[in-house]
């Protein structure tokens, strides 16, 4: 349904392709290949990611393995829209901090014929679907599923085990704090999951 609401009258009709996972799936180092292959092709290219993702590296998208690629610190969805605006392929990476308005923006970006890119985590540390993650897929053009090696049996893993106790609310972390894990190897963590309307 939400495909149909896309304004269809325009000429050039935009593209959104959906890159989800787990965490240490690869899924920068793919919404980075995308980009780079854009951007070779001439077409005007812009990478956003969340100010709450931007603590290390603000002005760059950057993989475990090093790669990089220049991306814009956004405050939320509507700077990530007015940021959008010169771009033809817009990249947007850590989708899941960006929330439940990030649907409607790429909507909108996809109405005037942009191309979209989005990466982000699709399942929460209690093993729940994370939105937006799953808003989004159901509005792709494609999906791009990617995962890690289960940590404990190596099998293709959905999930992200958290391996220390959260303080002081914190959710946010990385390879100290989360594992790829199987659904047949992971456990939720025991506190109360949240509950996404
Ligand atoms: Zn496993």
């Amino acid at each position: 349904m939400a495909r149909e609401a896309r304004k269809r009258s325009i000429s050039v009709d935009g593209r959104l392709t959906v890159i989800a996972g787990c965490m240490f799936a690869g899924k920068t180092i793919r919404l980075i290949e995308h980009l780079e292959a854009a951007r070779a092709a001439g077409r005007r290219v812009v990478a956003c990611k969340h100010r709450l993702d931007a603590r290390y590296h603000p002005d760059r998208l950057v993989t475990h393995d090093g790669r990089e690629f220049p991306a814009i610190a956004v405050a939320d969805c509507a700077e990530l829209a007015a940021r959008a605006d010169a771009a033809e392929v817009v990249g947007v990476d850590e989708a899941q901090f960006f929330g439940r308005e990030l649907p409607a923006v790429c909507q909108t970006l996809l109405a005037v014929g942009k191309t979209v890119i989005v990466a982000g985590i699709d399942h929460d540390m209690w093993g729940q679907p994370f939105p937006p993650l799953p808003q989004l897929k159901a509005l792709a053009d494609k999906v791009e599923q990617k995962y890690a090696p289960c940590a404990v049996c190596g099998q293709p893993a959905e999930l992200h085990q958290r391996m220390v106790p959260v303080v002081d609310g914190n959710l946010v972390g990385g390879p100290r704090e989360f594992q790829p894990r199987c659904r047949t190897h992971f456990s939720p963590p025991p506190l109360p999951p949240p509950v996404y309307e």
